[in-house]
């Protein structure tokens, strides 16, 4: 089975066209939530993703669109993205997203949207929270999104310790059986100053893994945005990946 695994679509359908161009054959989609919030087209990103074979997880933008999440500590421009979002939401799309789990376990993987110990809300963003994290799952393998920035942290031979390891681009790797926390980068608002659409294949019939990027026309993006009245700044960030 080949994985394409994925994070934070962010109703950005031009970058989530770009990553199943880019990705070629793949038996099923990963999502580690945030398929909405902040971007232009959230009804035909769930719609897009809901055709493909796939499974989900919920994140904190897409519990907030629903009402399911408490949004007083969002930023102004979150939190008018996410009124925003809240009143295009079709009842199919909003149905999808109240569905949605926050931890799902597949195989030797199991996949949330912040980290393994707060699914919804946890960024893990630096070595000492991802160490105290690898006590929350059981599985070799830990899929994470939310920080919108690819790295892999690596637990060591001493349970104190773990390391990042940086994958080589568009080039699978053995995934090894060290015990891995795993973020594919974000597709739709990348925020390592790469404006590319950021992924991951995983092929589990070589046990490879491979991290990819993709350009994608950021300005078809943007131009939605303005014209649909949502946030400036929102839209300016897309092409710095910030
Ligand atoms: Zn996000």
């Amino acid at each position: 089975m080949r994985y394409l695994v994925l994070s934070d679509i962010h109703s950005n359908l031009a970058a989530f066209e770009a990553v199943l161009a880019d990705a070629g054959q793949f038996d099923m989609v990963w999502c580690l939530g945030d398929v909405i919030g902040y971007g232009p087209q959230p009804n035909e990103c769930v719609e897009r993703l809901r055709a493909l074979p796939h499974i989900c997880v919920a994140g904190n933008h897409d519990l907030a669109a629903v009402g399911e999440l408490d949004i007083s500590a969002f930023n102004p421009d979150a939190l008018r993205a996410c009124l925003w979002t809240r009143k295009e939401l079709v009842p199919t799309t909003w149905e999808f997203i109240q569905d949605l789990p926050e931890r799902l376990v597949e195989g030797d993987f199991t996949i949330v949207h912040g980290s393994p110990r707060y699914p919804v809300w946890e960024y893990i963003s630096h070595h000492s929270v991802a160490l105290a994290n690898f006590s929350h799952f059981d599985t070799t393998y830990c899929l994470v999104g939310h920080t919108h920035v690819p790295a892999i942290y690596r637990l060591g031979d001493s349970p104190t310790f773990c390391d990042s390891v940086t994958l080589p681009m568009n080039e699978p790797v053995p995934l090894g059986e060290e015990r891995l926390l795993i973020n594919p980068g974000g597709v739709g608002q990348p925020r390592d100053g790469d404006p590319g659409a950021s992924y991951i294949i995983l092929d589990m019939e070589s046990a490879t893994i491979e991290h990819r990027r993709v350009a994608y026309p950021v300005t078809e993006t943007q131009s939605l945005m303005l014209s649909l009245g949502l946030p400036r700044r929102l839209a300016a960030r897309l092409s710095i990946g910030w």
